[in-house]
């Protein structure tokens, strides 16, 4: 049993049109995703046959492997929930309290997420994130799929900044494709992950 399986996205590759075409979401969940869970399984695997080798020395690299093809598939995988057709508008209940809270509107979060995506100098990502710490919503940018990240923050909301995300459709036009992605959020998902992700808070101001 591989530790890694690629999810059913769970509406068909023309869902997203015309946001995101077939074309992109077939490829981008069908070969991308794909390749980021069979590396993530071998390197877990090669892992375990440098341990039982005792060949520590090539632990770091796959290390690193195994962090970027992990994160991969973890940040797609919240992507596809993150996204439905017929999507968008505004968060409602508790998430909405919490963004106007933390940007002062959602006007201002939608401005720094899409900013954060927008001026990924290569390839990373745009994300909104629950930092437990100072137990606020902070936009992360986050470089390839796992550098520049604040250790212990939960990522509930994505945008993919990498050019296989938008080039067969909007080629140079990327800011195009960011502000297009405002038309797909399914805030109910992006709402639960926060919710399950900002619990322990809860619980802790009620001790
Ligand atoms: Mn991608």
């Amino acid at each position: 049993m591989k530790p890694y399986v690629l999810p059913d996205l769970g509406y068909d590759f023309a869902a997203l049109e015309p946001y995101i075409s077939a074309e992109i979401m077939a490829l981008h969940h069908g070969k991308h995703h794909k390749a980021y869970v069979e590396k993530a399984n071998e390197v877990i695997e090669t892992i375990d046959e440098a341990r039982a080798k005792n060949d520590l020395s090539s632990l770091a690299a796959l290390e690193k492997a195994l962090a970027f093809n992990v994160s991969g598939h973890v940040l797609h995988s919240i992507l596809w929930k993150n996204l439905m057709p017929q999507g968008g508008g505004v968060p409602r209940g508790e998430l909405a309290r919490r963004i106007a809270q933390d940007f002062g509107s959602f006007e201002a979060m939608k401005g720094q997420l899409t900013e954060a995506a927008a001026t990924v100098l290569g390839s990373g990502w745009g994300a909104l994130a629950w930092e437990p710490t100072a137990k606020r919503l902070v936009t992360l940018q986050i470089h390839d799929h796992q550098s520049n990240v604040a250790q212990g923050a939960v990522v509930v909301m994505v945008i993919d900044a990498w050019e296989h995300a938008y080039y067969l459709q909007y080629k140079n036009q990327k800011a195009a494709f960011f502000e297009a992605v405002w038309n797909l959020w399914n805030w109910a998902d992006v709402a639960d992950r926060f919710e399950r992700a900002s619990v322990p808070v809860a619980a802790e101001q009620t001790r």
